[in-house]
């Protein structure tokens, strides 16, 4: 493997109560780029997730106790140890997951941003006083955090779906146990090692490596301890592990699958238009939640708008997310490949046309061309189904109504997108649409500051703003009586 400047960022042991344990046995890392080793990680078993809860509520309370601003101030130096070291952490990220390297640094950055900017709303947890009904009561109301957290992750964003959760569960007072998944665990392991050298206490945050993710996931949506639950991952596995937690009444996030339509409109700025669309569509080769699923231009203007895409994905450079200049890395792996492979196929046999690429670079290479096709309709799995690949799958409508009906003719609601240069139509068509996001002539819509969630079947929760922290907290109503005696 590619040296890091600080080796010891390189852990294959799970972590809790500050600790690094092995495990009986371990499970290899592969790098998508090349098949290649790039590490054992210790595959642990439920008892390491029992034990790993047990040290979550063993910190619970001295970590709630501690005054925001201190919180605060340890976050701000996990943060600035994950930009210290983005360099590493970037590197590691490539290696496990196959983005570009420019992109995994930038994911980096990305994650860290929610570590700052909930170090800062730690601060912020106000309370209420409401007026009472009689004149001897006073009521208060106070926020005080849930307790332990649990999360499972997935591989797709292996640093800034952790970071994500950890920044607004650690700063609202409650400690954390994360499973991230078994294709990208050394980020996660690699954000443990940088807590523990920013002094987060023993206990706080605390990561399981396993391959058995059922055992692993039985633990923290069962154990009584865990009072909250946060999944980022696939539709199917949310909504059973949500059932899951409801034995034991937990809170529950769900940030889970997307079928983000992006429309563009015959008045719109087309160049605006391919520029927010080759972000949303391409970005980590297509393997995001929020990537656009389906385009959706208007009749008038497929024409134009298909060449100048294809002239963009032309210029789009597939290869090694260590090579210079890359756009496109490896798909996660072979299951991956084979699933865009098929709901190509599905959608050219049922009468779409390609335009350009449409298949791997080689046989069971797992670098995908990135690939135009054309005449797809909604009845296609292609247009169904999240693609998780780089694959622009253009339809066409004819008048605004036909669009809204399209774009909400699925049940994810996660992140929409639309180019229009009417501000009528742009207040119409926003909030006709039936998503938690909503980009309006723009095709990159998550930054810390903005709360990121879905409706429908995509899942409930917000991360990131000032909305980020409810989820963490319990609301505490005090009734102060007898005041006049
Ligand atoms: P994807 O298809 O993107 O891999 P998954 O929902 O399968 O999405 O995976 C997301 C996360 O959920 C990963 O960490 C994975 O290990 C975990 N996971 C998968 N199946 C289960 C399960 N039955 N119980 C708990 N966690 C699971």
């Amino acid at each position: 493997m590619t040296k890091l400047t600080d080796q010891s960022l390189l852990k294959t042991a799970s972590y809790w109560q500050g600790e690094w344990h092995d495990a009986d046995s371990n499970f290899e890392v592969i790098n998508p780029a090349n098949g290649d080793v790039i590490a054992k990680v210790a595959d642990s078993t439920a008892t390491a997730a029992e034990k790993a809860v047990a040290a979550a509520d063993k910190a619970f309370a001295g970590w709630a106790a501690r005054p925001a601003s201190e919180r605060s101030e340890l976050l701000l130096r996990w943060q600035q140890l994950l930009l210290e070291h983005q360099d590493d952490l970037g590197l590691l990220l490539t290696l496990e997951q196959g983005k570009p390297l420019a992109e995994a640094k930038g994911e980096i950055a990305y994650g860290a941003s929610y570590m700052q900017w909930f170090a800062e709303e730690a601060k912020r947890v106000y309370g209420d006083t409401i007026p009472a009904k009689s004149g001897d009561q006073r009521i208060v109301v106070i926020k005080q955090p849930v307790g332990v957290v649990a999360a499972i992750t997935p591989w797709n964003f292996p640093n800034a779906m952790i970071a994500r959760k950890a920044a607004a569960a650690l700063a609202a007072g409650c400690t954390f146990v994360v499973k991230p998944a078994q294709l990208t665990p050394l980020s996660a392991l690699a954000m443990a090692e940088l807590a523990d050298r920013a002094g987060i206490p023993a206990g706080v945050f605390n990561v399981i490596t396993s391959t058995d993710a059922k055992a692993i996931g039985d633990v923290l949506t069962q154990d009584k301890r865990v009072a909250k639950f946060s999944f980022t991952g696939s539709t199917k596995i949310g909504k059973q592990l949500a059932k899951q937690c409801a034995g034991t009444v937990k809170r529950v996030s769900l940030e889970l699958g997307g079928n983000a339509p992006f429309i563009v409109f015959a008045d719109a700025d087309l160049d605006a238009a391919i520029d927010g669309l080759m972000a949303s569509k391409f970005r980590n080769a297509g393997q995001t939640c929020v990537c656009t699923n389906r385009i959706l231009v208007q009749q008038s203007i497929v024409e134009p708008f298909t060449e100048k895409l294809q002239q963009a994905i032309g210029k789009l450079k597939l290869g090694k997310g260590t090579d210079d200049n890359v756009d496109i890395g490896p798909l996660i792996n072979n299951d991956a490949c084979d699933k865009v492979d098929k709901l190509l196929h599905q959608a050219l046999a049922m009468g779409a046309k390609l335009h350009c690429g449409g298949k791997r670079q080689a046989t069971d290479s797992l670098f995908y061309f990135p690939t135009l096709v054309t005449g797809v309709n909604n009845d296609m799995a292609v247009a169904q189904d999240e693609i998780f690949g780089p694959v622009a799958a253009v339809q066409s409508f004819d008048d605004e109504a036909e669009a809204i009906a399209l774009a909400n003719a699925t049940d994810s609601g996660l992140a929409a997108y639309f180019y229009s240069r009417d501000i009528g139509r742009c207040w119409r068509v926003a909030e006709a649409l039936q998503y938690g996001m909503v980009g309006v002539n723009e095709g990159m819509v998550s930054n810390p500051t903005a709360p990121f969630g879905g409706v429908k079947q995509s899942g409930y929760g917000r991360e990131g703003s000032k909305y980020g922290l409810d989820d963490y907290l319990d609301v505490k109503y005090l009734c102060l009586g007898g005041l006049d005696k």
